[in-house]
C-alpha cells in the first residue's frame, strides 16, 4: 500500500497516511482542521553519477580533446525571415 505525506498548510504538520489508491485523500488536518496539500517526496530515485564514463582508450587517439570551457555561443534571436508577400 503506498503512503501518502501530507503537509498542513496552516500548522505545516506532516502527516504520513497509508492509503489505498481508491482512498479519498486527505484533506483535512487532524491537528489544527487546517488545509493538507499531498507532499511528493521522490524517494528512492537518486540522481547520483551523472553517466559519463570513458571507454577505455585502445592506441593513440590523438585529438580526442573535449571542449573543456566552451565559451557560450550567443544565441541567434529566433526571428523568423518575413515572407515576402506577393500582392494579388
Ligand atoms: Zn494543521
Amino acid at each position: 500500500m503506498p503512503t501518502y505525506e501530507y503537509e498542513c498548510q496552516k500548522c505545516h504538520q506532516r502527516i504520513e497516511a497509508v492509503q489505498k489508491f481508491a482512498d479519498a485523500p486527505l484533506t483535512t488536518c487532524e491537528h489544527c482542521g487546517g488545509d493538507l496539500k499531498k507532499v511528493f517526496s521522490a524517494v528512492g530515485i537518486v540522481f547520483k553519477g551523472s553517466g559519463f564514463y570513458k571507454n577505455d582508450s585502445r592506441g593513440a587517439s590523438s585529438s580526442t580533446t573535449p571542449p573543456a570551457s566552451t565559451p557560450a555561443p550567443t544565441a541567434a534571436p529566433a526571428t523568423p525571415a518575413p515572407a515576402p508577400k506577393s500582392a494579388d
